[in-house]
């Protein structure tokens, strides 16, 4: 027994109880207990304990608001009424945490789940909004105690505790949204009709499997592309000329869109919001902006309580010298524009290395660069999430990936991994997606960290090289998803077919004219499918196709998908 007020936290199953009245008391004792360590912390009751006449897990869940920079304090102030930090496969962030303890009552232990929340995620609300509906409508309590209790019905032994609450939130969703208690996009798409045209800014490989997607459905498709003959040519009605950049080639394209959507980050602020004077810009013109800039992003990151490698700005040789040592080597430098496939980024490993980092990286006090701690994972993982014209997400299962020096190398969905660490991707993304206000894609990547827990290493409102394996290996692929959002109709089924694998074809050797051979022998498998994208040259590393199977499992899917990529090669 330990003589702090609140004892250490017990598991215990996920038996279904009658309400017990003390949980109020409990939580009042608590809540001052929490007021008098930390002044001017208000603590709420909220959960199936704060509903008087629910049943449940008889479990205390409170609530508190913090602001992103009062968390840590605030948790070790927390901790040190004996409050335990969560353990497992995938705890909630330190960002936004849940703490764990118990408190007796007349010798009866009751557990308390503390969660802590910055105020951007509008949690609070929502879990106090979801409470008073409960305590107001006695239809809704009874339904939500029927879902409750077939969830405790239905899970396999031992299972229950674990999947309880993932497949409650079901229940919880459909209630938040048909109360507006959680309001759906500010931007709500009305639906397209075929013969609408979609404008796309950037034709590369994305903007070309898009087309493909929305040619399917009887959209037009128009492009903006430096390059006439860019990927996106074969499948575009008409390719707008003009840099990525160039806000007056953006609006033509606009002008002749129903839609504009963008296939990369990399297309100018300026010429996006441009384009959204004259239509529609999906997934949105904050989503972009708060992706495009690696620093931008880590503050959007961080106000929404995600988890991120630590980071600093750094401006000069000094700041990042001071950064790095303070973070830890080895770190990572990165320009916060532009970036991609491990391009534009540093890998420093040692103090001597942070001046030719900066140098080569052309960071100077008035360019800033982004430092951040390399994080050790167990693996990369990636979701990529749907929200719809009524702001619910939809994620298709979890790619797990593999990079080379920065580019993908290769994915396997539905990833080999707990479904508690699936659930909880799943759930990153979506807080994400709402918090950004998109409508449309938005692919989180994820480094699943050594000893459990999730951590965000990079967003992208769009679709992803890391979700090519859709196509063949779900119901509904990431591009057509895309369409359908953007275009605001229904989202399709993410249910994969069975597992994935998708090897990236790069290029190889010096730049010359694109000539692949041996296409032949790497169809030889049957269930081998080679997607080429018809660019016009190739380079060492440059993204030129992908090879897709659907097989048993991971390692089989892998193995083959590897063997006919290595029948392809790139003519001298
Ligand atoms: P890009 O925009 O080029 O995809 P990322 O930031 O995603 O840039 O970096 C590319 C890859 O480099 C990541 O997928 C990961 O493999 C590796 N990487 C980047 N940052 C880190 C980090 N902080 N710790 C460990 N690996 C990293
Ligand atoms: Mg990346």
């Amino acid at each position: 027994m330990s003589d702090l007020p609140i004892r250490p936290y017990t598991r215990l199953p996920a038996a279904f109880h009658p309400w017990d009245p003390r949980t109020v008391e409990i939580a009042a004792v608590v809540s001052r207990l929490i007021a008098s360590a930390c002044p001017g912390v208000e603590v709420d009751h909220v959960g199936s304990s704060a509903v008087p006449g629910l049943p449940g897990k008889n479990v205390v869940d409170l609530g508190i608001e913090a602001d992103p920079a009062e968390i840590p304090g605030l948790t070790d102030a927390l901790l040190s009424l004996g409050f335990q930090r969560q353990a497992g496969l995938a705890p909630f962030p330190p960002t936004r945490p849940l703490l764990l303890g118990v408190v007796d009552h007349d010798g009866t232990p009751f557990r308390i789940h503390l969660h802590v929340m910055p105020p951007a995620r509008h949690e609070l609300a929502e879990l106090r909004g979801f409470r008073d509906a409960l305590r107001t409508d006695a239809a809704l309590r009874d339904a939500y105690t029927a879902a409750k209790q077939r969830i405790v019905d239905e899970a396999p032994d031992g299972e229950a505790n674990l999947l309880y609450t993932v497949r409650k939130s079901d229940f919880v969703q459909d209630t938040l949204y048909a109360r507006g208690i959680r309001p759906g996009p500010a931007d709500a798409p009305t639906p397209l009709a075929p013969g609408a045209t979609i404008g796309i800014l950037g034709g590369g490989q994305l903007g070309r499997m898009l087309g493909f997607a929305a040619r399917e459905m009887g959209f037009r498709v128009k492009a903006l592309d430096p390059d006439p003959h860019c990927p996106t040519a074969a499948v575009a009605d008409e390719i707008v000329v003009g840099a990525y950049d160039d806000a007056l080639a953006a609006v033509r394209l606009g002008a002749m869109a129903d839609v504009v959507t963008y296939e990369l980050e990399h297309v100018g602020i300026e010429a996006a919001a441009a384009a959204l004077e004259v239509a529609p810009l999906r997934p949105g013109l904050a989503a972009l902006r708060a992706t495009q800039d690696r620093l931008a992003e880590r503050r959007a990151i961080r106000d929404l309580g995600e988890w991120a490698a630590p980071w600093r700005e750094v401006r000069g040789v000094a700041e990042a010298r001071a950064a790095a040592d303070a973070l830890g080597y080895p770190a990572r430098l990165k320009v916060p524009l532009g970036g991609y496939d491990g391009r534009s980024q540093v890998r420093i490993a040692a103090p001597d290395e942070v001046t030719d980092a900066v140098t080569r990286l052309g960071g100077t006090e008035a360019r800033p660069l982004l430092l951040e701690r390399e994080i050790d994972f167990e693996a990369e993982l990636s979701v990529v999430c749907a929200r719809d014209r009524d702001g619910r997400t939809l994620s298709f299962p979890i790619s797990r990936n593999v990079h080379d020096e920065g580019v993908l190398i290769e994915s396997v969905a539905p990833a080999p991994i707990h479904p508690l660490v699936a659930a909880d991707a799943v759930e990153i993304a979506d807080s994400l997606a709402r918090g950004l206000d998109l409508v449309g894609l938005l692919t989180v990547e994820l480094f699943q960290l050594r000893g459990g827990g999730l951590m965000i290493n990079e967003l992208a409102p769009r679709v992803h090289n890391s979700g090519h394996w859709t196509i063949e290996g779900a119901v509904t692929s990431q591009f057509d998803q895309h369409v359908r959002a953007i275009a605001g109709l229904p989202l399709g089924s993410v249910k994969p077919h069975a597992t994935a694998a998708m090897v990236n074809l790069l290029g190889t050797g010096h730049d010359r004219p694109a000539r692949l051979s041996g296409l032949d022998r790497a169809l030889e498998d049957p269930d081998v499918h080679v997607h080429v994208y018809d660019k016009q040259r190739v380079f060492e590393r440059r993204k030129m196709g992908h090879v897709t199977v659907v097989g048993r499992d991971a390692d089989e899917a892998l193995d083959r998908a590897r063997r006919a990529r290595e029948a392809l090669t790139w003519e001298e």
